[in-house]
């Protein structure tokens, strides 16, 4: 075994590790009960919660946690020991099937959108056992569902795993008619993710970043990345550095850390795992965003992973590669040599097209969020109009269906989607079609609008269970068919043209798709607080409480919390650039700009002309007072902001108001800090952050 094969998952309870250590029927009981999604009986528990902690023990564990998924978006976790005390005043080492199988955190300060009275505070988790256990900081960490202790859903984990049962359910019931025996579909998921690089020192210099993870403030640099000689571009030593590091501590937890490279702004770079089930993808995604931040701090660096770090340059968005397979690992995406053909191919692409169409509005909340709102329709991401992107091929197969013709491609046309030429599907993956939203890549569909920063699991959980009901709906329809085939080219035909505007395949980032999906009736939801309060539309409450994803009362819990997020995120970032502008800027331009005067006294008394000081000194004094008039205004407005009761009208006076004003101070402070001699600047400018890693 080389190094890496023996630190791949060296600190993963996994299948391995369970076979060795577990009796073969309690293994076999752990296996039947993660196929069949049935919990564990507490005999079992116990069996696999002692060989765990023996385990955990052996590699120096003193602690264990449930690890769980509250709706912050991130993980959370509170470490026990697992000593318990004898009579003889010793301890001993102890973990029950109990305290595996469940936990009781206090829930109280998690937001839960009104669904839970603070002083209700319980919360309990439930033991995950189709993600594995590790070992993070010598505490065995045990993935977890988290509810309220009325069984209200307070966190991610769990509504992935019901969509992921649904749409494991829905997919197997159209197998069973095209005559295929499985007992499980997995949604699959590789997601990409984006994230800078920038140097600890400077980062510490900059409040916008520590507190907001993102700038504030910032003229732009003499060069961002107009040279386009980053993406893709060799990687700096110190960079690598982390790189390597970072892969090491990944692959011990399991996670198959696989492509990295530099992206396309300068200090920019990606790491992209290779796929696995929803649930564990989403886990590990979370491990990853850890890990770079952690990783980073060792080489004295901070990973910065809001959406948008730096105005006028590329953000960070988190690629969502996203496909169907069979437990014996068939990819039902897969169109194979004739897509024309295959029927069963058909009819997933059809309920995929269908799903997007009638869901646009739950996929489009499902990446809103403050940050991600900068990249959004800014040439950069996806524009804000979810649309799918199918390439040549695949349309003229539709096309020819919905014209009740055979699909006459010539054999070379065919050849392109098939499995063994993939390449000739990278010629279709041109910067033209880097642009979709919802691009069909070959044999997955990549969901291109998620965030940097993002948990996987909303958007999947919407993924998921929007192909269910649509599959569910063609089963329906194919069960009794007396001429499958038949069928299903009706079946393809009808739903193709009811959802065909859907579809586009040209230039996202043009004003003419904008007026075309318009036209098209597409949703255009450009900001959060217009694009949140679609989840509670009457179709979407419906569609979680049939697929028992959310009741109704869960759906606008999240809804609340989505809206109060994006007002505090943006009332913290307004605080933020007041705190800066009064503490740093304002000083700064202020001594820059007396210095000016003085020289002009000096040069005046001297009778010598004054011109450049006495023309810069005015232009900072009138972006001086332009600024501090905004900053008055800000600050009104921000405490206005804070006194709205209405979550949605307070998030939109949020948006059109509170941030408005901030790009109307920062356009003033940009400017004079453009002006402003270096040794004045309160902070690292945006050259320094963007290029202060060389070595
Ligand atoms: P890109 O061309 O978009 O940069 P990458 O090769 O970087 O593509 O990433 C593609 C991602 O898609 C990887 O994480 C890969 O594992 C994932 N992927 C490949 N096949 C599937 C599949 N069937 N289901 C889900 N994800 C997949
Ligand atoms: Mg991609």
């Amino acid at each position: 075994m080389t190094e890496v094969q023996k630190l791949f998952g060296s600190l993963v309870f996994n299948e391995t590790v369970m076979k060795d250590r577990l009796p073969t029927a309690t293994y076999k009981a752990y296996k039947a009960a993660v196929l069949e999604g049935s919990p564990l009986n507490l005999e079992i528990a116990n069996i696999i919660a002692n060989a765990m902690k023996d385990w955990a023990l052996e590699h120096g564990c003193t602690h264990f946690t449930h690890w769980f998924q509250p709706m912050t978006g991130i993980t959370a976790e509170k470490h026990e020991s697992f000593i318990s005390p004898t009579a003889e005043g010793r301890v001993i080492m102890d973990f029950s099937g109990k305290e595996l199988i469940q936990g009781e955190p206090d829930a109280s300060s998690f937001p839960s959108g009104g669904l839970r009275a603070t002083f209700e505070a319980r919360g309990y988790t439930a033991w995950d056992p189709t993600s594995y256990a590790f070992i993070k900081d010598n505490c065995l960490c045990i993935p977890t569902a988290f509810c309220s202790y009325t069984g209200d859903v307070l966190d991610k984990k769990t509504p992935l795993l019901r969509s992921m049962n649904a749409v494991s359910k829905a997919a197997c019931n159209i197998l069973k008619i095209f005559g295929i025996d499985t007992v499980r579909v997995n949604s699959t998921v590789g997601p990409e993710q984006e994230y800078f690089l920038v140097d600890k020192k400077m980062w510490e210099k900059r409040k916008d970043l520590v507190y907001c993870g993102r700038t504030l403030f910032g003229a732009k640099s003499p060069r961002g990345q107009e040279l386009d000689d980053h993406y893709f571009g060799i990687i700096k030593q110190r960079v690598l550095a982390f790189m390597k590091d970072l892969d090491e501590e990944l692959w011990k937890l399991g996670v198959l850390a696989k492509t990295e490279h530099n992206e396309v702004a300068p200090a920019q770079h990606e790491l992209a795992p290779i796929f696995s089930s929803t649930n564990v993808a989403s886990d590990h995604n979370q491990l990853m965003m850890e890990f770079m931040k952690r990783v980073a701090l060792r080489h004295g660096l901070v990973c910065l992973l809001h959406e948008k770090p730096f105005d006028g340059v590329n953000g960070s968005g988190k690629h969502n590669n996203w496909s169907l397979a069979t437990e014996e690992g068939m990819n039902l995406l897969d169109p194979g040599k004739e897509p024309y053909k295959n029927l069963r191919f058909l009819t997933f692409l059809a309920a995929i097209l269908k799903a997007v169409d009638e869901y646009q509005d739950l996929l489009r909340v499902s990446v809103a969020s403050a940050g991600n709102d900068h990249r959004l329709g800014a040439n950069e991401a996806p524009p804000a109009i979810v649309s799918v992107f199918l390439g040549t091929e695949l349309t003229a197969v539709l096309e020819a269906i919905a014209a009740d013709k055979v699909y006459n491609g010539s054999p070379e046309t065919y050849m392109k989607i098939s499995d063994d030429t993939i390449p000739a599907l990278v010629k279709d993956n041109t910067d033209r079609n880097r642009t979709s939203p919802f691009a069909f890549t070959g044999n997955k569909f990549e969901f291109r609008m998620l965030g940097s920063m993002f948990s996987i699991s909303g958007p999947n959980i919407v993924l998921n269970t929007i192909v269910a009901k649509e599959l569910d709906e063609f089963a329906e329809k194919l069960a009794d068919a007396p001429d499958l085939e038949a069928a299903v080219y009706d079946l393809v035909k009808e739903t193709y043209l009811a959802h065909k505007r859907i579809v586009f395949n040209g230039n996202g980032y043009t004003d003419e798709w904008v007026e075309e999906a318009e036209k098209r009736g597409l949703l255009n939801l450009k900001s959060t607080p217009e694009a949140i309060p679609y989840l509670a539309a009457e179709k979407n409450v419906e569609l979680f409480s049939k697929y028992h994803i959310f009741t109704e009362s869960e759906v606008k819990s999240r809804v609340e919390i989505l809206l109060e997020n994006y007002s505090t995120v943006i009332g913290i970032e307004a605080a933020t650039a007041l705190e800066m502008f009064h503490k740093d800027i304002l000083p700064a331009i202020s001594a820059y700009n007396s210095d000016l005067t003085k020289a002009v006294l000096d040069k005046k008394a001297a009778g010598i002309s004054a011109g450049f000081e006495s023309e810069l000194a005015d232009k900072l004094s009138k972006l001086g007072a332009e600024m501090y008039a905004t900053s008055v205004k800000l600050d009104a407005d921000l405490k206005a902001a804070g006194d709205i009761e209405c979550s949605k009208k307070q998030a939109e006076f949020y948006h059109d108001v509170v941030l408005e004003d901030m790009t109307a101070l920062r356009a003033a402070v940009d400017a004079a800090e453009a002006l402003t001699g270096g040794k004045y600047l309160p902070y690292p400018t945006y050259g320094e952050l963007l290029y202060g890693v060389n070595e």
